[in-house]
């Protein structure tokens, strides 16, 4: 059953029906309780560091629209699905900084890593383009395609001897496009329009070169989305011949 609730009648028809149009599962499990860490520093955008930067973050069991909540469960569902793992889910403040972290620590009983978004990052693409939903299932999907990596042996072989996190972020970047490509399949929906996620990650490419956390430039991060999505729509491939043709991608990128 849909709900009609004022949130969702100021969005788009289209951010609707995508944030709507998909199916249920870990509902009860993402989003069962509100958590405080222990304490310290909030990362750079989309930190991978492992180690303690959950500590002091209160992480919030609702984006503060439980209709939406509802409707990004059903999408972290199916994102859970598509990478084959099942971090914990939960929203947090970053009125400081727009944000979304992968995290190595389990802090949500029954999961195993944690991820983590922003409210002004969620409200910020929702409100930006009327294919948001989109751009938001996407980010969600880069967060959890670091889960894969880290979970995987994919984290060491792209990071390795780098000096930058650019090969990480470029394959979360195509895994994401691919997690698109699959949705697109799965909904058949012939007018989804990628063009919202791709400009969400052609605004945060960087080209900070020599910093740790560089993570591609805006033209490489939107080609590494595009070719997993082209991949997504084509192949029917499981998760690790997928990540292992995006990890041949973008090392030649
Ligand atoms: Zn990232």
């Amino acid at each position: 059953m849909m709900l009609s609730i004022p949130f969702f009648k100021k969005m788009n028809l289209k951010c609707k029906k995508l944030l709507t149009n998909i199916c249920v599962l870990i509902a009860a499990l993402l989003f069962n309780q509100a958590v405080y860490a222990d304490s310290a520093d909030l990362p750079e955008y989309c930190s991978l560091q492992s180690g303690l930067f959950l500590n002091g973050l209160e992480i919030l069991d609702s984006s503060g629209n439980p209709e939406l909540d509802q409707s990004i469960s059903l999408e972290l569902t199916h994102i859970a699905e598509s990478f084959k793992v099942l971090p914990g889910f939960g929203f947090y403040d970053d009125s400081a900084a727009k944000n979304a972290f992968a995290a190595r620590e389990s802090i949500i009983p029954d999961t195993r890593g944690t991820v983590i978004f922003g409210k002004q990052l969620l409200a910020n693409e929702l409100a930006r383009h009327k294919w948001g939903g989109l751009a938001v299932a996407g980010i969600m999907a880069h967060e959890f395609a670091h889960i894969y990596q880290m979970q995987s042996e994919f984290y060491e072989l792209l990071l390795g001897s780098q000096p930058t996190h650019k090969l990480l972020e470029l394959h979360a970047d195509y895994l994401a496009g691919y997690y698109l490509g699959l949705k697109r399949l799965r909904t058949n929906d012939t007018e989804i329009d990628i063009k919202a996620f791709l400009d969400s990650l052609y605004l945060k490419g960087d080209t900070h070169f020599y910093s740790r956390g560089h993570h591609g430039t805006p033209s490489e991060r939107k080609d590494a989305m595009l070719e997993g999505y082209k991949m997504g729509l084509t192949h029917n491939l499981d998760i690790h011949e997928v990540a292992i043709a995006g990890m041949n991608l973008v090392k030649k990128m």
